[in-house]
């Protein structure tokens, strides 16, 4: 089965064609097939576009809006030009895979799209305002495109976390606030999460109930979770992606005072504090320079600019803080499995993370953690109670794999 999987943004997709099916899923011999992005949508787009390991190729369109990026991406797929032979026309494609930002308390596990899952997310829009609507424009492109009878599935970023006890979802604040607008912690990146998890204990020959970790999903984005017995038993992001850890360029958890306060002193408004907080904090907030991890490294070793080194380090404290947290939470784990842009290739990060953790059992092996880069490895000592390990994600792959599944009518094992 060739499965699109796409991921919409505001004027940008991320997509990926995979073939698989129960059989592949079995045998890890899924087919990545082609995969890129389409960036600038709403005027003179851009495309990149990769086959299987080649070379990027780069080439812009004039397109107006997703359904027209997604008609011209699928006309060049199909053409000569792009050098995929397995899609020749629409009909091989077999299937759609959406990531899908909130699905709220809706959604505990990937949907099949019908017209009452396309409405449970618009319902969603309120608690994800800046990212469900796109979602729901890619879905209904896809649709549009393809035909109604091209089966598509939702893939949730918070389905995940369902497993998460009301003890560590529910905020202090007056509980008719949760049952009026449903104000509580969701926790995002659950297929990355999820995806680690599964790895993780692929890796070790260990079954669901016998995983018990810490992930840490150090990208753009960043968030930690608690695993017991293979589901989350807490979660950093909160009702939106913007609690937690230290980010590219969101905040991460602070005094909630503080937003009347910038908002007073400033002049802003709620939302406008919301957007500094999303947009203009975090890394790139205190180093005033960049919310790219590698740039700050690479300024770091040319000069020591305090307030590079500041974000480094406040970076680094927040992810230590919270490992400490959901080792007292689930009462120890087995491992910190890190992941994301950062996560999966910064040595120098992942060592400031576990730095002074011997107390609890871990020690990172400098060799191990420094050839451990875009791969999957160990990289904690051999003598270590908690171990460490880098995993790299593969979001698409599980959302094709969850599309195969959900068609299929195969529950999902995680
Ligand atoms: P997204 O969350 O958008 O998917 P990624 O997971 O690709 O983003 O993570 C992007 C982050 O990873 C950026 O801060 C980038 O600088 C960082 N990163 C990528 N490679 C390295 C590296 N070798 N060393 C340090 N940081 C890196």
């Amino acid at each position: 089965m060739n499965v699109l999987v796409l991921n919409s943004g505001s004027s940008s997709f991320k997509f990926q064609i995979i073939a698989t099916d129960l059989e592949k899923i079995k045998r890890d011999t899924d087919d990545r097939i082609c995969r890129g992005e389409v960036e600038g949508i709403g005027g003179e787009a851009i495309i990149h576009f990769r086959r299987r390991d080649d070379a990027i190729q780069t080439f812009t369109a004039p397109v107006r809006d997703v359904t027209a990026a997604l008609d011209y991406l699928v006309r060049y797929i199909v053409s000569d030009r792009s050098g995929v032979t397995e899609i020749r026309s629409t009909a091989d494609l077999h299937a759609v895979g959406h990531r899908v930002v909130h699905g709220g308390e809706l959604f505990s596990e990937s949907a099949r799209i019908d017209d009452r899952v396309l409405k449970g997310i618009e319902d969603c829009i309120d608690l994800a305002p800046l990212h469900n609507p796109n979602n729901v424009k890619g879905i209904v492109a896809a649709q549009e495109l393809l035909g109604k009878d091209v089966p598509q599935v939702a893939v949730f970023d918070t389905s995940f976390h369902h497993s998460i006890p009301a003890q560590a979802y529910l905020y202090a604040i007056p509980y008719h606030l949760y049952r009026r607008y449903r104000i509580r912690r969701y926790g995002f990146h659950g297929t990355s999460h999820r995806y680690v998890a599964f790895r993780y204990r692929a890796i070790r020959g260990l079954s669901r109930e016998q995983t018990n970790i810490i992930t840490l999903h150090l990208g753009n984005g960043c968030s930690a979770a608690a695993i017991q017995a293979g589901s989350p038993v807490d979660t950093s992001m909160g009702m939106t992606p913007l609690e937690g850890l230290v980010m590219g360029t969101r905040s991460g958890d602070l005094d909630p005072a503080i937003v009347g306060f910038i908002a007073r002193k400033e002049g802003l408004s709620a939302s406008e504090v919301d957007s500094l907080l999303n947009t203009q904090s975090g890394l790139l907030g205190v180093s005033g320079l960049t919310n790219d991890m590698r740039e700050l490294q690479a300024e770091m070793k040319e000069h020591d600019d305090r307030r590079v080194r500041l974000a480094v380090e406040i970076f680094c404290y927040r992810a230590k803080k919270y490992v400490g947290a959901y080792l007292a939470a689930m009462g120890g784990a087995d491992a910190v499995v890190f992941t994301g842009g950062i996560g999966e290739n910064s040595p120098d990060i992942r060592t400031r993370i576990c730095e002074g953790m011997e107390w609890a059992g871990l020690r990172v092996d400098e060799k191990r953690n420094r050839e451990a880069i875009g791969r999957e490895s160990v990289i904690s000592t051999e003598d270590s109670k908690l171990l460490a390990y880098a995993i790299p994600t593969d979001e698409e792959l599980l959302i094709a794999r969850d599309t195969v599944r959900v068609i299929m009518g195969v529950p999902h094992p995680s």
